[in-house]
């Protein structure tokens, strides 16, 4: 393994997969819901299929009827009118998305302002394209019972050697969504040191507590200078097929477009057109979905916290991240290696999320996207445990 990527070893999600499949503990781990999404989007994956739509490669930016899809799915949703030719690129999860992002727009050398935790794939995606990461913490505020974003340190954080900002919102693992204010800070600052910015907005529908998703391609001077993500495996619980998508200018799309074509070219044909289809489902989906994830937020949140955890109630995705220190522990490492046998749960570690591993250290991150019986039961396990 080159020096590149010596540092990053196995992902810490498949590493703890991996300890839910032998020690027979239930998987809060690795975000993928247990139940597959909407039977009508099934169906229309099996007619593609069938009717022999996608099965030879299809076209490089994505299928006309994906993007267009992506598109109407923007302008309805945040009146971002997007030109479904030249302006999106579907891609193979928002995963390759970030990588071919990060390959296309960053020279060797070049600074990476992201917020840390980050999503792990953003440190190796930078790491492979040369780029230097410089993480600003979100600090965990107890009194407001989320963690928050320091205007300050994200603007000492942005030198001369700043290419671009790598935003999240909503944010994996602490279940932040980035303010209005927040945001427009993070959009002021970009304008003023002329920034590019790619923002991953994979749970943009997983928001909850009437807080609102604002893509910050919506903000003053943003839409030119913005590489917006997403992807269909969050929003239809489909993370196996691996169908994302970003939005931006033409020149944007065409430099992300020339990386992404030499790393998987195209993929997943026939999912391409239901994933279009599922774009198009009535808003009683996207509200149905958002319901059921905010009633297994309040099952889980409401476990944890009364086996003892510091829970900070997520406003978006569907992780909890808690604070085990009231439970006498400092080390998630430690205490996630260990939960599986103490409590037959398993979960995530969010110091993996960090630079700064000392911040992390007593942070463990908990996904509720599980079926209310197995959140049921992880919640009596670790009362029971704790
Ligand atoms: N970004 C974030 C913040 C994520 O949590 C995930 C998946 N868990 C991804 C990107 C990757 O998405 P995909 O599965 O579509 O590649
Ligand atoms: N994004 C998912 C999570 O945060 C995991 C995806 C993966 O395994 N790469 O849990």
């Amino acid at each position: 393994l080159n020096r590149r990527l010596a540092e990053f070893g196995t992902t810490i999600f498949a590493e703890m997969s991996a300890l839910a499949l032998s020690t027979g503990a239930i998987n809060l781990g690795q975000g993928f819901p247990d139940t597959d999404g909407p039977e009508e989007i099934r169906e229309a994956a099996v007619r593609a299929l069938r009717d022999g739509r996608g099965n030879q490669y299809p076209p490089g930016p994505g299928v006309p009827e994906l993007r267009t899809a992506v598109t109407a799915h923007q302008q309805r949703r945040y009146g971002l009118a997007y030109d479904p030719d030249t302006e999106v690129l579907v891609t193979a999860g928002a995963t390759e998305a970030i990588a071919a992002a990060l390959l296309a727009l960053l020279e060797p050398g070049d600074e990476v302002v992201a917020l840390e935790p980050y999503y792990d794939s953003y440190a190796a995606c930078i790491a492979m394209a040369g780029g230097r990461r410089v993480p600003v913490t979100l600090r965990a505020d107890v009194a407001e019972g989320r963690f928050r974003l320091d205007l300050d340190e994200l603007r000492d954080a942005v030198t001369d050697r700043t290419r671009l900002l790598l935003i999240n919102t909503p944010h994996n693992p602490t279940g932040t969504v980035l303010t209005r204010e927040e945001l427009a800070a993070i959009a002021e600052l970009a304008v003023e040191r002329d920034l590019l910015v790619v923002t991953d907005e994979v749970y943009e529908h997983l928001v909850f507590d009437g807080a609102e998703h604002l893509p910050l391609a919506t903000f003053p001077g943003m839409r030119e200078r913005t590489v917006t993500i997403s992807s269909s495996g969050k929003t239809f619980s489909f993370t196996g097929w691996k169908v994302g998508w970003l939005t931006g200018t033409p020149e944007l799309v065409t430099a992300v477009r020339s990386a992404k074509q030499y790393l998987t070219y195209v993929s997943a044909g026939p999912f391409q057109y239901a994933v279009a289809e599922a774009l198009s489902l009535p808003e009683s989906y996207f509200t149905d979905f958002r319901a059921d994830m905010l009633a297994k937020r309040d099952l889980l949140a409401a476990g944890l916290a009364e086996a003892g955890f510091r829970v900070f109630r997520p406003s978006g995705t569907y992780f909890v991240t808690t604070d085990i220190r009231p439970l006498g522990e400092s080390d998630g490492f430690a205490f996630c290696r260990g939960l599986p046998e103490r409590a037959g749960v398993v979960a995530i570690p969010n110091a993996v999320f960090y630079d700064h591993r000392e911040e992390g250290a007593p942070f463990v991150r908990f996904a509720f996207c599980k079926r209310t019986g197995v959140l049921e039961e992880a919640a009596k396990r670790l009362g029971a445990a704790f």
